[in-house]
């Protein structure tokens, strides 16, 4: 028996449920990032006491507000194999069924957020859901001219964004930033990592919470030093333009975030800390 934590996390935001789902973590490696050398980001992990190498861990988000379940990204499904996908294990110990889901707000399309959109056989995984998105995403992944131009390292995002978005074909919404999704939850474009890079921002009653996506990978790297990129970061500049623009509205606002790599369970506040920025945890509370 696994008698870790689970890898579920629920924090009300308003009227809304938000769980954190953790689908698993795999080791990383500072030869990932560019703009800080690597005898650098080893420092930094080992300074808070972090893994050397660095694990990224891979959540998505559920939100059920007024009975009715959306997700934020997949997970990876099986397409990354055991032990990742685990998302499927933790949304059946909260009774919601695939079938339960109503939509998929998708932050981008690579392998850990979007292929677990889709079951072994290439199948929707989750029978009703609208798939939404923001239009440079599918507009990038499903074209033929970019795919073709590729490098082979990068062709297999696009067979991962093709094969998981195809069966959901007639229930794909695209979107532009700002797009008010369902009550109280809206679309804050941070393009850089893919072009379609999407945060989704939920306001409900007097707090707001930002997914932000991918905007930081390496939290132990990436809070000190924001110029560290990372190796699928497809614009580099832009997406460190993005970062940017996410911690000066985070600890310029006290606004709460959480990432799909963030450390588990995800929630947190950015802090200014010197020329940089410091992630700070939320103290766990239980859940009213
Ligand atoms: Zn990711």
């Amino acid at each position: 028996m696994d008698t870790n934590n689970p890898g579920i996390h629920h924090r009300r935001v308003g009227e809304v449920m938000v769980t954190a789902l953790n689908d698993g973590a795999f080791e990383a490696s500072t030869a990932w990032v560019s703009g800080v050398a690597a005898e650098d980001c080893e420092a930094l992990l080992r300074k808070t006491f972090r893994a050397v190498p660095p694990r990224i861990t891979i959540s998505a988000f559920l939100l059920t507000v007024g009975g009715e379940h959306t997700l934020v990204d997949a997970g990876c499904g099986t397409a990354m194999g055991a032990p990742f996908g685990k998302i499927r294990g933790h949304l059946a110990t909260l009774g919601v069924a695939p079938a339960d889901i109503r939509r998929v707000l998708v932050t981008h399309a690579h392998i850990d957020h979007v292929c677990g959109l889709i079951d072994a056989e290439g199948q929707a995984y989750f029978p009703n859901a609208e798939v939404v998105l923001h239009a440079a995403e599918p507009a990038y992944w499903l074209d033929p001219a970019n795919e073709a131009a590729a490098s082979e390292g990068e062709k297999s995002g696009f067979h991962d964004a093709r094969i998981s978005l195809a069966p959901y074909a007639g229930r794909i919404r695209t979107i532009a930033d700002g797009a008010v999704v369902m009550p109280g939850v809206s679309a804050m474009h941070l393009p850089g990592h893919t072009p379609g890079h999407t945060g989704w921002k939920i306001e409900s009653g007097a707090e707001s919470l930002l997914i932000w996506g991918d905007v930081v990978h390496l939290p132990g790297i990436q809070f000190p030093r924001p110029e560290a990129a990372m190796a699928f970061d497809k614009d580099v500049e832009t997406g460190r333009l993005s970062r940017a623009r996410a911690f000066a509205l985070a600890a310029g606002t006290g606004l709460l975030v959480a990432g799909m790599h963030l450390d588990f369970p995800c929630f947190g506040h950015v802090a200014r800390d010197g020329g940089g920025y410091a992630f700070v945890p939320e103290v766990w509370a239980p859940a009213a």
